[in-house]
């Protein structure tokens, strides 16, 4: 066991401060990461203020950070898949069972003894896992991602999260060329759903609260842009949608996207606002629609996520800050001030 310094939160109402978490020392299996960047998800955001605490509730102290990309310092002697030097990545996955049907399918998200990066048990210290809010994690070589060589980092991060929960319904509901996709909210999950769906070629329309981010939408690989609150103009488009990916983090009417969709068309749900969403039965029943949920990707896809947009040369847009500024940036996140998404540059932690 080392100590390795990172920025928890005490409780639910506690900023975020600098504090020494446990780590342990590699195993056989382990991979050592010194952290460079980390992103700031809105789960991070959820998780400290415990807002989901009706499904996972938060242990404090909380330390988060699932979207995480560093470099190999060293690993366990049985380790073949990394070596030191190497610039790696972290999801939201540390550990899983391996051997269940979910395992076996490349599904490891949905393995019943998946542990989470940061907020989940750990079994090798005890207490709770701790995220990339940190110097450096110790993570089992299947969970960790090779990052491509041509990509910058900063941006990179964001993909572990924002883009593989993006990619894995886009690819999974058929998302491509003659097809005509919508991404509501453009966050930092929103506007990597833009960019892999256009570069997928599909006909992409974000929704949007905000209508300064209409010339970034179109920038970022939109076709068009609408303001949600502008009902004439969401009317317009009803009828015509194959498929909308819903990444908004708070209550709002799902009713009014389902009025969107063409027969057979499908709304996934990767937003996790805490309350329920209101549905009526008749939104689905007329043009056999579906509402389904996604939950981030397996390792397999989230490797080949990353590949894509290596190929593709697509990053997140990242606002880069100190980790001392972190309080300021989840005030900012909670009121869907950034574009488009929060880059820890890791080296301030090791300066202070
Ligand atoms: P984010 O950067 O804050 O983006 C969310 C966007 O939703 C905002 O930028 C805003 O876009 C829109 N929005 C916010 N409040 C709204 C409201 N009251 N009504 C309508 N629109 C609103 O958050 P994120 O990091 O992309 O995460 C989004 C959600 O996905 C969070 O709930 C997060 O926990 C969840 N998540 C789920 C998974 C998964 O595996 N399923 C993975 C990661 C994150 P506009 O300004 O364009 O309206
Ligand atoms: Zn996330």
């Amino acid at each position: 066991m080392y100590k390795s310094k990172a920025y928890a939160a005490a409780s639910q109402t506690a900023p975020l401060t600098i504090s020494a978490i446990p780590r342990r020392e590699p195993t056989e299996r382990d991979v050592r990461i010194e952290i460079l960047f980390c992103g700031i998800c809105h789960s991070d955001l959820h998780a400290v203020r415990d807002e989901w605490n009706e499904f996972m509730p938060t242990v404090y102290p909380i330390v988060p950070g699932h979207e995480i990309v560093g470099r190999v310092t060293d690993v366990g002697s049985a380790v073949t898949k990394h070596k030191p030097g190497d610039l790696v990545g972290v999801g939201c996955l540390v550990d899983a069972d391996l051997t269940c049907n979910e395992c076996k399918a490349d599904y490891e998200q949905f393995c019943p003894n998946r542990i989470l990066t940061y907020n989940a048990p750990d079994e090798h210290l005890g207490g709770v896992t701790y995220g990339g809010y940190s110097e450096s994690v110790v993570v089992d070589e299947h969970f960790v991602l090779r990052v491509p060589s041509n990509l910058d980092l900063a941006g990179v991060a964001p993909l572990l999260c924002a883009g593989i929960t993006t990619y894995s319904p886009i690819r999974h509901w058929g998302v491509t060329k003659g097809k005509k996709a919508g991404v509501v909210g453009l966050g930092g999950l929103g506007h990597m759903g833009v960019k892999i769906a256009h570069a997928l070629g599909a006909h992409v329309t974000v929704f949007t609260t905000s209508p300064d981010k209409k010339e970034d939408a179109l920038r970022l690989g939109a076709d068009e842009v609408i303001v949600s609150r502008n009902t004439a103009e969401m009317e317009k488009h009803a009828g015509t949608f194959d498929f909308i990916l819903d990444t908004v983090s708070a209550q709002h009417d799902i009713g009014s996207y389902l009025a969107l969709l063409a027969r057979d068309g499908n709304i996934t749900l990767v937003g996790a606002p805490p309350q329920p969403l209101n549905v009526a039965a008749f939104s689905l029943i007329g043009g056999r629609h579906s509402l389904s949920g996604s939950a981030i990707g397996g390792i397999r896809e989230t490797q080949e996520m990353l590949d894509f947009c290596g190929e593709h040369n697509l990053t997140a847009d990242v606002e880069v800050i100190p980790i001392q500024k972190i309080n300021e940036a989840y005030d900012r996140l909670a009121k869907s001030d950034v574009k488009y998404r929060f880059s820890i540059d890791m080296a301030s932690l090791r300066d202070e």
